[in-house]
């Protein structure tokens, strides 16, 4: 199992970490060849804007949209601004998600903060609920079609869905010492 961590900007040294922790041979990606060998992909928290826009500069869009016809594919915080159809004002990038997500929807106030979650897609027998780290954290407005919601905070926002082989969530699961999410993942990619 080859899981690869797009390696343009923002947190994906993490996403390696925990893989590697987890006995998953992780690397970094960067060039179109280096998804080639991959059984999927995660799609790190950082700067949207910034990822987006080097990802056209490294001819990684329309690849990693093929990518994600066939593999798994994981997109957290920014990652799934990146995998979303619609971001509110701004033009899709990947667009290969059926979801709607506003950047920075918690507000200035709200940079970071963390939530305890109930995840029944993790749990497995396991009743701990997840530690969920949001820093300057996108919402998830809303899931169409095949999308479903997989995550609420208590308020009833919604911060992760799942749509068949493609995974996103609002926070940051690669910065707590819990690795249910990328088991989970890895289950999917096995599936
Ligand atoms: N605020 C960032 C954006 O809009 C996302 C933050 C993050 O990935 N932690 O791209």
């Amino acid at each position: 199992m080859k899981i690869g961590v797009l390696a343009l900007q923002g947190a994906f040294i993490e996403h390696i970490h925990i893989l590697k922790k987890i006995g998953v041979q992780a690397t970094e990606v960067r060039l179109v060849k280096d998804l080639e060998p991959l059984n999927g992909l995660i799609i790190p928290g950082g700067e949207s804007t910034t990822i987006n826009k080097l990802a056209k500069m490294y001819d990684l869009i329309l690849p990693v949209r093929r990518f994600a016809e066939k593999k798994v594919v994981w997109g957290t915080c920014a990652g799934m601004i990146l995998l979303a159809k619609e971001i509110k004002g701004e033009p899709a990038s990947l667009g290969v998600m059926d979801i709607v997500v506003e950047r920075n929807a918690f507000g200035r106030q709200v940079d970071s903060f963390e939530e305890m979650l109930t995840i029944s897609k993790l749990q497995n027998g396991n009743s701990k609920p997840f530690p969920a780290i949001f820093i300057r954290a996108p919402k998830l407005i809303e899931a169409r079609n095949n999308a479903k919601i997989i995550a609420r905070l208590t308020d009833g926002t919604a911060v992760a869905a799942i749509q068949n082989k493609l995974l996103a969530t609002a926070f940051h699961p690669e910065l707590s010492d819990d690795d249910r999410f990328h088991r989970f993942f890895l289950a999917l990619a096995t599936a």
